[in-house]
């Protein structure tokens, strides 16, 4: 088996894997804040990490994958460390307990998940279930000395850590540069130093998730969640920790320096992040507003408005944005997402989708066409080459880009073997049933769809048709064939909505 080499972002290059005990490996990667839907970013980061985490398990290692659920402690304005607690202000807003905005987009992160075909982690702990580890970390932090209490809150030490520390190891960013990009800001006049961040807040009257603490009522800071619960489920030092490249400077550089500062040790051997999901070649992110949704992309994502998973935006969505001449099915989005490799940025547009899922169809047929072709005493090719450089593009970082590629050499071979262009023997054609079966469906993690699922996509299609008659039909003012088509959807067990959005449809 040739060595695994993988992106180290802390030397800035890729290095040979090797465990810390094989055939263990730890992996945590930091999960969504659940205080709306995950869009279609977060989810290329949680599939690029599924890849990672299916490849190791192919490879043989017994993989204890953490991903969190970060329900408590991310602020509106995390670099900073100010506005509301961002589960707080939903619940406010929406007059719901916290932990029923936490449930409810649970549900649906869950649900997108596995629509996906992202296989779920070994642990998913959640930040508010780990209250006790992250005050008893904070402590530990304080009795080193690396940490101090001001009127009821904690703050880590930058200044004092960099003394004995390389506090942008990670960034590769020097204090003098972190110190100039920091602004001064109200109200936090208590920090000793400008680039001091939160482990322990106080809690204001109004804040809402609040635990008692040596410190007095408060709430822990985004960064120690993770910490806290990596080194409780997978050791002082582990193997890999990964997140979207967006988390390198700020929240993953203070992750190294709370371990630090609480055992002396290092946190990670391996740091890898994931490149962006852009728009028009700007990130995608909720704070920006340009997030797509899965429900605006997938038509078999037929959530009903009443269901406790149900989000409003799924429920109205459904499979259509104005942007998007149709709809997708996941395993085209996943495909989609798998054609660049994770540290590129990907850029997000209808053109690209339907070429991807042209592609993806094309690596399906060819699917079922091997199932048939005929064998031969003689091989005119080499398929053994193949799967070797199926493998030298996983070790080489996960280069799922370079390993499609090399897929669509065994699609053409299928192809002109079926054309009786080319000839395998039936060692040859087992090999290829292995190829797809390790390489597109147990690493890719992709999915034959079957025909329930085409029929969903078709079945969309043909009421969001009908539905557009039945709109001319109003625009006409033609009501008797506008209700016509309501009721007869109705009997037909089709129910619609009408919306300011347009309407959507359910059975
Ligand atoms: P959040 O829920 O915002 O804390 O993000 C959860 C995960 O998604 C983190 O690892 C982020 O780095 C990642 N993420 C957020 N936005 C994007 C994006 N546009 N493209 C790829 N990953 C993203
Ligand atoms: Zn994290």
């Amino acid at each position: 088996m040739q060595p695994l080499f993988l992106y180290n972002t802390l030397l800035r290059k890729k290095e040979e894997f090797k465990a810390i005990n094989p055939p263990f490996v730890g992996l945590y990667v930091c999960g969504p804040t659940l205080y709306s839907d995950v869009h279609i970013g977060n989810c290329r980061t949680f599939t690029s990490f599924d890849i990672m985490y299916r490849y190791l398990l192919h490879i043989g290692y017994k993989v204890r994958y953490v991903r969190n659920i970060t329900d408590v402690g991310h602020m509106e304005n995390e670099d900073a460390a100010t506005g509301e607690d961002r589960i707080g202000k939903q619940a406010r807003l929406k007059q719901l307990e916290p932990m029923e905005i936490v449930q409810r987009y649970s549900f649906g992160f869950r649900e997108v998940m596995s629509l996906f075909n992202i296989l779920p982690p070994s642990i998913e702990p959640t930040a508010s279930g780990h209250i006790i580890e992250q005050i008893e970390m904070t402590q530990k932090i304080i009795d080193q000395g690396y940490a101090y209490e001001k009127d009821g809150n904690v703050y880590f030490d930058v200044e004092k850590f960099s003394k004995t520390n390389n506090y942008g190891i990670l960034s590769g960013r020097n204090l003098e540069d972190q110190l100039n990009n920091t602004r001064d800001l109200d109200g936090q006049e208590e920090k000793k130093g400008r680039l001091d961040f939160a482990l322990w807040k106080k809690a204001k009257p109004e804040h809402i998730m609040r635990w008692n603490s040596p410190w007095g009522e408060g709430f822990p800071g985004w960064h120690i969640e993770c910490s806290a619960m990596s080194k409780k489920y997978l050791g002082e030092t582990f193997d890999i920790h990964g997140g979207g490249m967006d988390l390198i400077p700020t929240h993953h550089t203070n992750e190294i320096a709370q371990n630090i500062g609480c055992c002396g040790a290092a946190p990670v051997n391996y740091w890898v992040h994931t490149n962006m999901l852009t728009l028009n070649g700007q990130k995608m992110s909720r704070s920006l507003g340009n997030v797509f949704l899965p429900a605006e992309l997938f038509s078999g994502m037929k959530l009903a408005e009443d269901s406790p998973s149900a989000t409003p935006s799924q429920a109205k969505l459904n499979g259509k944005h104005p942007l998007f001449e149709k709809a997708f099915s996941p395993m085209a989005v996943r495909f989609f997402m798998m054609q660049t490799h994770y540290r590129s940025t990907l850029d997000f547009s209808n053109e690209a989708l339907q070429a991807s899922e042209k592609g993806f169809e094309r690596l399906m047929e060819a699917y079922k066409t091997l199932q048939t072709i005929p064998a031969s005493t003689t091989s005119s090719e080499d398929v053994k080459g193949i799967e070797a450089k199926c493998y030298a593009a996983m070790n080489d970082d996960f280069n799922t880009s370079v390993l499609i590629a090399e897929l669509f050499d065994v699609v053409k071979i299928i192809n002109s073997t079926n054309d009786r262009k080319t000839q395998l023997t039936q060692a040859d054609i087992d090999l290829l049933k292995t190829i797809y079966q390790h390489f597109v469906f147990d690493i890719m993690g992709l999915k034959i769809e079957t025909e329930n699922d085409k029929t969903t996509v078709v079945l969309d299609k043909v009421i969001h048709l009908v539905l557009d008659i039945r709109n001319d039909a109003k625009t006409n003012k033609n009501f008797s064939l506008s209700d016509k088509i309501r009721d007869n959807l109705n009997s037909a067990g089709v129910t619609i909505k009408d919306g300011k959005e347009g309407s959507s449809w359910k059975i």
